[in-house]
């Protein structure tokens, strides 16, 4: 059993990221104790399946004794070195030398960050620079799409699309712009992938036109929106994108730190999409959420255009702890999990996920099924016809996690009533069917739920 006083140091201490602050104060702490594979146990010993596997990270799944050893070994090694200046640490040369082999395309230069916040923020920085070793400095202007997330440092909350990352916070800033999403299943232009791609089209060569074409730096994209509901994109129109871009001598930017490392399936989405980005952001499934880092990916033009820029001075920009040893020690770790069998698996189980959670399209509350790999959510709806949203007032998402774990079941619930999935890749048959079924008991107690239809 958690103790009380736990509960009261948490509330009287620990400010916890994305929460209500008063909120939590009345709700308290609810607190994960251990884990194996895709099931997680909590301070009271109730077992839940990990549907978000933590924050769509731990991607390996829980318990590997191999990736234990891999960071142990290197804290006794060598737990720490800079890369600062000419310095550097044996796994990070790897990791990186390694994830440029399988990245698509050119993307053969690897920066190391925290994670995929100060990742999104360092191709910001990287972008500026860039245009500014090209003689042109004026292409200060960014572009990011409705519902998108790109992390929540100062610059990144402002290209990252949700109120909650705005109001209050003086973002986003004037340099930073949007276009509507693609989520085809509220699209204005309606659900006929050629209708979405051409509205979304003519909506960035608008917003060029409006911002002057000389002045746009990038256009950032996730392969499929993650925080904004699992949002995917009708096929071609990441391409699509990344073409006008071109196009226009725009940089494009693919944040895969949710789809990346076999989250869809492949290693990266961009595969999935036939693209090759100038610059891609990953964190995550990088280390399986084990230790935290992240990775932007640079093109070689990308990488030229700087170092040509900067001659003999230093490019400003790091951080201690940029390409950490253990970190990166982990990393490889986790490759190798990842290419001895769990992508396999995943895609495998993936597709299982989907097939069963379709299965549910008839359920009077399921509105629409999306999702690619293991990466999944369904919106529920009051009126399919209308397409409803359950109500607000009722807090639909809060009740509906809350139900899904006493029925054993961690998902996501996001805005009202949009339930979101992102298992370990480790995943069985028989968790993947629990995944479902769980959800299935816990839609038809929501069904039951007055506050709610
Ligand atoms: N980009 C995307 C697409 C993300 O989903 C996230 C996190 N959910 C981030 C950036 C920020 O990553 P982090 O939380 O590791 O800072």
């Amino acid at each position: 059993m958690l103790s009380n006083s736990l509960i009261e140091l948490d509330r009287a201490h620990l400010v916890h990221p994305v929460s209500s602050f008063r909120g939590h104060e009345k709700l308290g702490v609810r607190v994960l104790k251990s884990a194996a594979g895709a099931t997680v146990t909590d301070t009271t010993g109730h077992q839940l399946i990990d549907g978000f596997a933590g924050l769509w990270c731990v991607n390996a799944g829980y318990g590997h004794d191999s990736i234990v050893e891999a960071a142990a070994r290197q804290m006794r090694e060598l737990p720490y070195a800079t890369a600062y200046f000419d310095l550097g640490n044996e796994p990070a040369i790897r990791l990186a030398s390694e994830l440029a082999d399988r990245a698509p395309g050119d993307l053969n230069h690897v920066y190391f960050t925290l994670g995929g916040s100060d990742a999104v923020d360092s191709t910001i920085r990287f972008i500026r620079y860039y245009w500014h070793a090209k003689g042109e400095p004026q292409r200060d202007q960014f572009i990011s799409v409705e519902q998108g997330y790109h992390g929540s440092t100062t610059a990144g909350a402002g290209l990252t699309a949700l109120p909650a990352f705005h109001a209050g916070f003086g973002v986003p800033y004037d340099w930073q712009h949007r276009i509507p999403s693609h989520y085809a299943y509220r699209n204005p232009a309606g659900e006929d992938a050629a209708a979405i791609i051409a509205a979304s089209l003519q909506a960035l060569k608008d917003k060029i036109e409006a911002i002057g074409p000389n002045r746009v730096a990038a256009f950032y994209v996730e392969p499929i929106q993650g925080s904004g509901g699992v949002l995917v994109p009708p096929d071609g129109w990441v391409k699509a994108m990344r073409e006008l871009c071109r196009s226009h001598g725009i940089l494009f930017v693919a944040d895969e730190v949710i789809t990346g490392f076999g989250r869809t399936g492949p290693l990266f989405a961009c595969t999935d999409e036939d693209i090759v980005p100038d610059f891609m952001t990953t964190a995550k499934g990088l280390t399986s959420g084990y230790i935290p880092m992240g990775a932007v990916f640079m093109a070689d033009h990308v990488y030229e255009t700087i170092a040509d820029g900067a001659g003999e001075a230093a490019v400003g920009h790091g951080y201690t702890y940029s390409a950490h040893p253990v970190s990166a020690a982990v990393g490889l770790e986790v490759l190798k999990l990842y290419e001895g069998g769990l992508l396999e698996n995943g895609r495998r189980t993936g597709a299982r996920l989907m097939a069963g959670l379709r299965d549910l399209k008839d359920h009077p509350l399921v509105g629409d099924v999306r999702g690619r790999g293991m990466l999944a959510a369904i919106e529920l709806v009051t009126d399919k016809e209308r397409k409803t949203p359950l109500p607000a007032a009722a807090a639909p998402s809060r009740r509906i996690f809350d139900r899904a774990w006493e029925n054993g079941l961690v998902i996501r619930a996001f805005g009202n009533g949009v339930l979101g999935y992102a298992p370990p890749l480790c995943c069985t048959d028989s968790e993947i069917d629990a995944i479902v079924e769980r959800t299935l008991k816990t839609l038809d107690q929501t069904l039951e739920d007055p506050a709610v239809r």
